[in-house]
């Protein structure tokens, strides 16, 4: 017979529902599965657009994927990992399709289903709910708005024991999101000029990575002036309130006729379009924020075609995470890479003031103590 623990997780009962802990209880792990005491969680923009249903992941769900844990048991099958390890959990990925084999698991063919389907690749859930119903679990391979999580092998990041493991599960979504998307994705490079587009999180976190990778001037662009003090305290050299009418001029002035590198993390087509203008020739911008799935937007293609500009999509950060995750670790601990002042720390009984302290823009990246 399966093996059940009794937990207590944060349930998303309905669309917009704020968070209810619930006693639940998690099966053992299977095959190549890892059980991991969830030690604290990031709270990441994504699991607000889902608990909203932007992403028709269904309910209800536990939801949370930036867990930070020891490991607690493991599946037969597990090879690298071991009890006691310490880990930061990240996306899912199966590991063979075609963009796994070529060292880009953010793009795997079965990233939505192993990420968002909310049960496991084979349909299956882990948790059951206090009445035994089935609860939809597995969001990006873990669910660790919990005391325990599942996940595989694959996604839980074995990082070093004297990092703070507390601060450090955002590592597995928002920070590597911003700033795998500037040192991976868009390769910025010494001397060059990045903007911001969107000083959250993630923006913040490619703040910080465009000052390690060397740019020379780094903008931020938001409508929240004390993120932008931030973005200054952070290394960003120049702040744009997007509120401005000007916004495309001063950014053009400021980066000497146009930026070489653009993120842009509001999720809004509007401040897209104006990333796409800001850029100088050749520029390329970064799309990350995510709107309702089906928003289109629009630009100007002869602006595009004569200015050589790109667009490009990026998840997580492109990053592979075994290497990735503990490059960052190892940056922040040499100083480089202060990502814990972006960070607040929650009791999980106040996950609902979590999510209201983001959603103001009071707190940048909330993360949820919970053992
Ligand atoms: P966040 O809410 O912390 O940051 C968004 C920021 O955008 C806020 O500071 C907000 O003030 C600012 N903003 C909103 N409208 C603006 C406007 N018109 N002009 C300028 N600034 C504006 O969220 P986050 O955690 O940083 O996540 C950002 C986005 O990235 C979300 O859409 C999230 O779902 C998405 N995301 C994508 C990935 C990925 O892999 N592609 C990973 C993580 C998060
Ligand atoms: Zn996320």
């Amino acid at each position: 017979a399966v093996q059940y623990r009794d937990i207590t997780a944060a349930v998303t009962r309905s669309k917009g529902a704020p968070f209810v802990l619930e006693k639940a209880r998690i099966r053992e792990p299977h095959g190549a599965e890892v059980l991991v005491r969830i030690v604290a969680t990031g709270m990441c923009h994504t699991d607000m657009i889902v608990r909203d249903q932007y992403y028709p992941v269904p309910l209800p769900a536990v939801l949370g994927h930036e867990g930070a844990g020891v490991v607690e048991a493991v599946g037969p099958q597990v090879q690298n990992l071991k009890v006691g390890d310490h880990v930061v959990l990240t996306y899912g990925y199966c590991g063979h399709c075609v963009s796994c084999d070529s060292g880009h698991a953010s793009y795997c063919a079965e990233f939505y289903p192993r990420n968002f389907s909310g049960a496991d690749a084979h349909g299956h859930h882990a948790l059951m709910d206090k009445d035994n119903q089935p609860l939809n679990d597995h969001f990006f391979a873990q669910s660790s708005f919990a005391t325990y999580a599942i996940s595989q092998e694959n996604n839980a990041i074995r990082v070093p024991k004297e990092a703070p493991l507390e601060l450090l599960g955002p590592l597995g979504c928002g920070i590597q999101t911003g700033a795998g998307a500037v040192i991976n994705s868009l390769k910025a490079t010494p001397g060059s000029s990045f903007v911001a587009f969107g000083a959250g999180a993630v923006g913040l976190s490619a703040v910080l990575a465009a000052r390690v990778a060397g740019c020379s001037t780094i903008v931020a662009v938001d409508l929240v002036e004390s993120r932008l003090a931030l973005a200054k305290e952070l290394g960003a050299t120049h702040t744009v309130n997007g509120r401005d009418a000007d916004v495309i001029a001063q950014l053009k002035a400021i980066t000497g006729g146009g930026a070489n590198f653009a993120l842009e993390s509001t999720g809004n087509r509007h401040v897209l379009r104006n990333a796409i203008d800001s850029l100088g020739n050749l520029g390329t911008v970064g799309v990350v924020g995510a709107p309702p799935l089906g928003t289109t937007a629009e630009f100007d293609i002869n602006d595009l075609l004569l200015g050589g500009k790109k667009i490009q999509g990026i998840v997580e950060g492109d990053s592979v995470p075994q290497k990735f995750i503990p490059q960052l670790v190892t940056l922040y601990l040499q100083g480089r890479f202060p990502f814990d002042k972006l960070v607040k720390l929650y009791d999980f009984k106040d996950i609902n003031q979590a999510a209201a302290d983001s959603e103001k823009g009071i707190t940048l990246k909330p993360v949820i103590r919970i053992g």
